[in-house]
């Protein structure tokens, strides 16, 4: 949804809206330069964003380089996504306390609505949120933490001008681009530097309306157009997504599982810096005293061994099973249970692999080989 015509802000229009959230109360998180890597963290103004850094992505690799211009967006996706914000690494739930002999107090931890502000929200990334908004707002039960920080999200989304050598967004349909879903969408232009803005809420034309802004022409939304058709064509990678869901499906003994098992460390790199990824386990512990006891909610991946133990034991017990599991889940039996995929081709999970495992290369390693085209020719896969 885009609400009036689009405008143009400038670099210092650009610091003001960060100050006139944070003077209404929102904590601003976007991107920053750390331990070298942009990562999410607070901001106070648009001296905290990477302005002039670039990055350079590949299977396994991640550096920073400098750009030759002042670009405060010239760089994909780090390692942080909106996840970290949204549903924390780890929550406390609750504290039990000592009561002498008796017994124990339990006190739980109130969830309180977090004002929260977004800034430099990819378009993979909106499309990250409304995958997990699925989960955990509309699904069968309706998350408490989650629901706490979403309810006052205010997103300031920025298109990708600079994708990585692991984008895939423009096979999933996510990306570069931004069609909806934030409430300010920027696009960065440059000679003169300057954001092309677009409003997609009600909140988002209050803010403008706040800023002094001038109108956007049309050569400068051409030059957004042109941008984005660069950026399509630049995209590292791609996910041939025809009949995916029962390509994987149909291929669940392709000896492509064996082949991947051999080089996957089971780390869980890939589900911790996956946007999409939601599941969480229970930590109990106890104070060195052992007058207070704590329940955390903590992160999980289905990479670990101990995520599927019932019973005797994992039910995944092989990283061929865990990686099956993962990679199918993602592009096939998500779709099944959410009605949508599980990835949004942010390309985090190539990159932050340890061994550079590929999940474009998996996929069309079993799509040259589809053992179910094999089944029907005589061929073996
Ligand atoms: S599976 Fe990989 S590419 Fe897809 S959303 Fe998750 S991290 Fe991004
Ligand atoms: S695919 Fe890569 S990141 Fe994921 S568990 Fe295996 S080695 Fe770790």
């Amino acid at each position: 949804m885009e609400l009036d015509a689009p405008v143009l802000l400038s670099v210092d229009d650009l610091d003001t809206l960060i100050a006139t959230l944070r003077t209404d109360g929102y904590r601003v998180i976007g991107p920053t330069v750390r331990d070298g890597a942009i990562v999410h963290a607070e901001l106070t103004g648009v001296g905290d964003l990477p302005r002039g850094w670039t990055d350079e992505q590949g299977p396994g690799s991640y550096r920073l380089h400098r750009r030759d211009d002042d670009a405060l967006f010239g760089y994909a996706v780090g390692p942080s996504s909106p996840r970290r914000e949204l549903l924390p690494p780890r929550h406390r739930l609750w504290t039990a306390v000592s009561d002498g002999d008796v017994g124990f107090r339990v006190r739980e931890e109130e969830h309180v609505p977090a004002k929260l502000a977004l800034l430099g929200v990819r378009g993979c990334e909106l499309a990250a949120i409304a995958v997990q908004d699925r989960v955990f707002l509309h699904g069968l039960y309706e998350d408490q933490v989650y629901t706490a920080n979403r309810q006052d999200l205010l997103l300031v989304a920025v298109e990708c001008g600079t994708p990585s050598g692991s984008c895939f967004c423009a096979s999933m349909g996510t990306g570069p681009g931004i069609d909806g879903g934030a409430d300010l969408t920027l696009t960065e232009l440059f000679d003169p530097h300057r954001f092309l803005t677009r409003a997609g809420s009600t909140r988002g034309q209050e803010l403008l309306a706040q800023l002094d802004h001038t109108g956007a022409g049309a050569a400068d939304q051409d030059e957004r157009t042109h941008r984005m058709d660069a950026a399509a064509e630049q995209m590292g990678r791609h996910l041939d997504t025809t009949d995916l869901h029962d390509l994987l499906l149909g291929n669940l003994e392709h000896p492509r599982w064996d082949d991947v098992a051999e080089r996957c460390l089971a780390c869980t790199n890939c589900t911790l810096v996956c946007p999409t990824c939601f599941c969480t386990t229970m930590e109990d512990t106890t104070s060195l005293t052992g007058d207070e006891a704590y329940r955390d909610r903590r992160w999980d991946s289905c990479f670990a061994l101990g995520f599927s133990h019932t019973g005797p034991g994992s039910v995944r017990s092989s990283t061929r099973a865990r990686y099956r599991q993962w990679c199918t889940h993602k592009l096939a039996t998500w779709i099944d249970q959410f009605g949508t995929s599980g990835c949004v081709g942010c390309g985090r999970c190539i990159t932050w692999c340890p061994v550079g495992i590929d999940i474009t290369e998996e996929v069309a390693a079993i799509r040259a080989t589809d053992g179910r085209r094999a089944a029907r020719t005589g061929a073996s896969p």
